[in-house]
């Protein structure tokens, strides 16, 4: 680890690495949630969101890579155990038990928006305290962001489709 990189932290940094690892098992779960609902989802617009599921999936891959990575620079460990994810998320999971695009659009809009809340926070904490972790968690909270807008828009279009359709 950097001594220097660790340095300039101006935050409790065992602290730092601890939301880290909360937004990191929030990510495994958001891929997984977001992976699952891809294969499972059944219903009208199923090719157009199993193709917005599987960019997502990978978005929140990707986001655990960059949280993973920063914890390693400020000496921290990564959660190693999966089963340890459920204990240190902020937003949970939720399995698609419904396969309904409308559910799983739903669940998805849920996770977002309780992303969105954590990284807003998160952007606010190490705002000038830490700018390499701000840069990390502007730029996924930006990501965030553009999550729930797909999937209101998907489902927007869905729920006239379904109105014309005069089904459920
Ligand atoms: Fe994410
Ligand atoms: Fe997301
Ligand atoms: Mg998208």
């Amino acid at each position: 680890m950097g001594k220097q990189g660790i340095a300039i932290v101006d935050m409790d940094v065992k602290k730092l690495v601890a939301l880290l690892n909360k937004a990191f098992s929030d990510e495994w779960l958001a891929y997984y949630q977001y992976w699952i609902g891809a294969k499972v989802v059944k219903g009208p617009m199923k090719e157009a969101v199993i193709a917005e599921l599987t960019q997502h999936a990978a978005d929140e891959l990707r986001h655990a890579d960059l949280l993973a990575l920063r914890i390693i620079q400020l000496g921290g460990t990564p959660v190693t155990e999966p089963k340890e994810w459920y204990k240190h998320s902020n937003c949970g999971y939720e399995a698609p038990a419904d396969p309904f695009v409308k559910a799983i659009l739903e669940q998805n809009i849920h996770g977002e928006r309780c992303a969105i809340a954590a990284y807003k926070k998160m952007v606010e904490l190490t705002a000038v305290k830490d700018p390499v972790t701000y840069n990390i968690v502007l730029q996924i909270l930006q990501d965030e962001v553009e999550h729930e807008e797909d999937l209101q828009a998907e489902l927007e279009d869905l729920e006239v489709l379904l109105k014309t359709g005069g089904r459920r």
